[in-house]
């Protein structure tokens, strides 16, 4: 006989469907995600409620987005046979569980959250000044408890929401008197932050971003506009890999050819123009892959359906058992005994 095998740890984490994925998020998330996959039960959620308290003026966006995600999921690994992908408002129950949490929580631990203060400041294109960005941290929690997640992985910024989702379940479990909300852990990881075009952090809201659907020539276009080595002016100057958003590519998508492409650099033996010619044929040639499978999936819609309503089935069916549960616990339960 074998050793009896561990029931294996839950893993829950989610994108917002506010467009398509890109590089950044797929070295600073999807790769992580997709390793998760051969030693956690994953659930990968596309958190479409979490874009509509940004996007409400404009939520025609919103479902074409979380259809892009799926096939960006997929294509960059998610496993639908091995992991639950689902779209959170397939699953109403995050919102009924959301409810009653917001019950247990505090005005005052979401008002003292760091990134809905930085957000107020930053996201000024939108008006986020509604009760339910508020309380974000509070559908996140829920995200995360419905389904008795054990870890979440996180960047460092992200602790303070789920120190939040910790106190939550403590606060819920200690006022109904039973251990029914699993305190998740954090599983920190450390991966790159990627610059984009402009030098500044890859992201959707700052238009500087290479997507992992990006046609060959949309590549070329992006990567021949990326801003190199502010001090390598001339083609004869010797340039500092070390300080070139060009050069940090190379480590990232093909660290063989770095040590050659920052000695090129650093002895002027190529100006910057043949460095991001080389990086455009290296990224089309990663991204292949991604873009043969997404043009598979396009093709058959029938199969992108089939995988959704798998997982919207699989997801809910732990959802209910938990909200059921908890529903029992605070008055919201059954009333009759049959
Ligand atoms: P938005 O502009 O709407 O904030 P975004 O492009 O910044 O979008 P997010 O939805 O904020 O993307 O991020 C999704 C995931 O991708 C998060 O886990 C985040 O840490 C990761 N991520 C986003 N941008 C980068 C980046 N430039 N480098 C590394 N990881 C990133
Ligand atoms: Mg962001």
């Amino acid at each position: 006989m074998g050793e009896p095998t561990q029931p294996r740890q839950r893993i829950l984490s989610g994108m917002r469907p506010t467009g398509r994925l890109h590089l950044g998020n797929l070295v600073g998330a999807l790769w992580n995600w997709r390793m998760l996959q051969d030693t956690y039960d994953c659930f990968f959620m596309i958190a479409d409620y979490h874009a509509l308290m940004s996007d409400y003026e404009k939520p025609a966006g919103i479902a074409p987005s979380a259809r892009e995600v799926l096939i960006d999921f997929i294509s960059c690994g998610l496993d639908p046979e091995r992991s639950v992908i689902f779209r959170q408002s397939d699953v109403p129950e995050h919102a009924e569980l959301h409810l009653i949490l917001s019950c247990y929580t505090p005005i005052s631990w979401l008002e003292r959250n760091p990134t809905y203060k930085e957000q107020l400041q930053q996201l000024t294109a939108k008006d986020i000044r509604n009760y339910a960005f508020l309380g974000y941290p509070v559908l996140q929690a829920s995200d995360i408890v419905i389904y008795k997640a054990n870890l979440v992985p996180v960047g460092e910024d992200q602790l303070p929401h789920l120190e939040l989702t910790r106190e939550v379940v403590r606060r819920f479990n200690a006022l109904v008197g039973r251990e029914v909300l699993v305190e998740p852990q954090a599983k920190l990881t450390a991966s790159p932050r990627l610059l984009g075009t402009d030098r500044r952090k890859m992201s959707k809201s700052y238009g500087n971003q290479i997507d992992v659907a990006d046609d060959p020539d949309t590549i070329r276009k992006k990567v021949m506009s990326m801003i190199t080595d502010p001090l390598r002016i001339r083609r004869g100057d010797p340039g500092h890999p070390e300080d070139c958003n060009v050069c940090q590519y190379f480590k990232i998508f093909c660290p063989a050819d770095q040590e050659t492409v920052t000695d090129k650099c650093r002895h002027a033996k190529w100006g910057c123009t043949d460095c991001k010619k080389y990086l455009a044929e290296i990224l089309i040639a990663f991204l292949a892959e991604p873009r043969d499978k997404r043009a598979e999936l396009e093709a058959h819609p029938e199969r992108l359906k089939e995988i959704l309503a798998d997982g919207a089935g699989k997801a809910q069916a732990v959802a209910r058992a938990t909200l059921e549960e908890v529903k029992g616990l605070t008055g919201l339960g059954q009333m009759f005994n049959d």
